[in-house]
């Protein structure tokens, strides 16, 4: 049975990078019937917090990754696991397969010269009892990573320092922890990031000496932004819960992050999971670096926003609304605002002004809409509303004839009542909008916009 896992380090925000090496991990899981395993690296007791571990969880609950589906196993947490991590280190010691190192940086320079990278082997054959511990390795051939996504890699063992699985105080490196509890969770495929890979040639040693057949490696390209500089939590955006809080959908955010270094094929992109996952194989997953491209991203959420059901774009919508603003009022407008958002949040400056009791101005769109013969327009349009039926039409027709009169196409006459009304430049098309909006308020809006 294939079993897979995602491992993260709960030491910040979690990174759309993340999500992307979970989602393949899951669709594996879920294509083969096997399992995925979450376990939360928490061994990095200085840069944890416990509330970086629930938004991984919630994150990857959102994208459709929690253990309401059987495939799903765990969290568990590394930390719990010392005492297994501690008895690796003794059985390797026992074994002769690791050896304690009492070398200070200052003699191991010393002896080799600052230059000289990795460890010289001094202790191997002392026969210390105590110290950090190292493991021994092999000092010639290569050791061979088989990546699926790579081919096969070979590191040449001479260049392979005896690297430390222990410090002196006993506690048990990174390297090890995470082999140990890969084995013993039956882990079957690691599916990890590529910046891994230097740890892929060390495991790659450590699970034949622990008495385990190493698993099926493979490392997923490194994601880049627009300036092919990889991806950065101080230049980028990458925490998967701000694209959640803007208002890109799950689904949406899934299907971008499946195609980050892997593709179904053919020339569909846009594809729901169900379609998606049965397709995954790892070995079409490309070694070049993946571009997260935020744009292609906002034209994907675009498009599963209009392909929803009107009620579940409404439902959708509601965590961004004011509470106190009227519902039925927004479903009214509602197939309006669909059509054009590409992120749900920007519902609320398409609709605020019909809920808001004065519209939100902002200066430079108010003094650009300004600019030709407002006032005569306002005021014309403010006189006809008297006699005018109130439907979109009629609303049209109206303001089509005042701008005739002063010479003005119906684009150019559009500007200044949009803004009275609206606060904004642009927004949902005019005559709907003063049509939601109904007589009272608007006639109250061009008044204050002449005084
Ligand atoms: N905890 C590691 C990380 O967050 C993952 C290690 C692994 O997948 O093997 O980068």
């Amino acid at each position: 049975m294939i079993r897979v896992r995602f491992a993260p380090s709960p030491t910040g925000m979690f990174h759309v990078g993340g999500a992307r090496s979970a989602l393949f991990n899951w669709a594996l899981a879920e294509q083969y019937g096997g399992q995925f395993v979450l376990r939360i690296e928490d061994t990095d007791a200085a840069r944890n917090r416990p509330e970086w571990t629930e938004g991984i969880i919630s994150a990857l609950a959102w994208i459709g990754i929690h253990g309401e589906n059987p495939v799903f196993e765990g969290p568990y947490f590394q930390s719990a696991y010392e005492p297994q991590h501690r008895e690796a280190v003794a059985k390797l010691l026992a074994d002769g397969k690791a050896y304690h190192c009492d070398c200070t940086r200052e003699q191991l320079e010393a002896r080799t010269g600052s230059e000289h990278r990795g460890y010289d082997g001094h202790c191997r054959d002392r026969g210390l009892t105590s110290g950090a511990v190292r493991f021994r390795t092999p000092d010639e051939g290569v050791t061979v990573v088989d990546d699926v996504i790579r081919g096969r890699l070979e590191f040449p063992n001479d260049a392979q320092e005896d690297f430390v699985i222990a410090r002196t105080n006993g506690s048990p490196l990174y390297v090890l922890a995470n082999a140990v509890d890969d084995i013993t969770q039956s882990i079957t495929h690691v599916i990890r990031g590529e910046e891994h890979l230097p740890n892929a040639a060390r495991q790659q040693l450590l699970w034949p000496a622990l008495g385990a057949t190493p698993p099926v490696w493979a490392h997923l390209p490194v994601i880049v932004n627009e300036q092919r500089k990889k991806l950065s939590k101080r230049r980028d955006k990458v925490a998967l819960e701000s694209y959640r809080d803007e208002g890109y959908l799950a689904e949406a955010m899934v299907n971008y992050l499946m195609l980050l270094g892997w593709g179904p094929g053919g020339d569909r992109e846009i594809m729901p999971w169900s379609e998606m996952m049965p397709l995954f194989k790892l070995e079409d997953v490309n070694s070049a670096s993946a571009f997260f491209d935020e744009k292609k991203l906002r034209a994907f959420n675009g498009e599963y926003i209009r392909a929803l059901p009107l009620a579940e774009f409404i439902a959708r919508c509601d965590p961004f609304l004011d509470p106190s603003w009227d519902r039925q009022v927004f479903a009214e407008i509602a197939p309006l605002v669909q059509t054009r958002i590409s992120v749900l949040s920007e519902v609320v400056p398409n609709v605020d002004f019909l809920f808001l009791p004065e519209p939100v101005f902002d200066q430079a769109s108010w003094d650009k809409a300004m600019k030709n013969s407002p006032r005569e327009i306002l005021s014309g349009y403010l006189a006809r509303l008297e006699t005018v039926s109130f439907d979109p039409e009629s609303l049209k027709t109206a303001l089509e004839e005042v701008g005739q009169e002063h010479g003005l196409k119906l684009s150019k006459a559009q500007a200044p009542i949009r803004v009275a009304l609206t606060g904004r430049t642009i927004g949902l098309p005019l005559f709907e909008s003063i049509q939601a909006l109904g007589p009272t308020r608007t006639q109250s809006r061009l008044h204050t916009a002449l005084t």
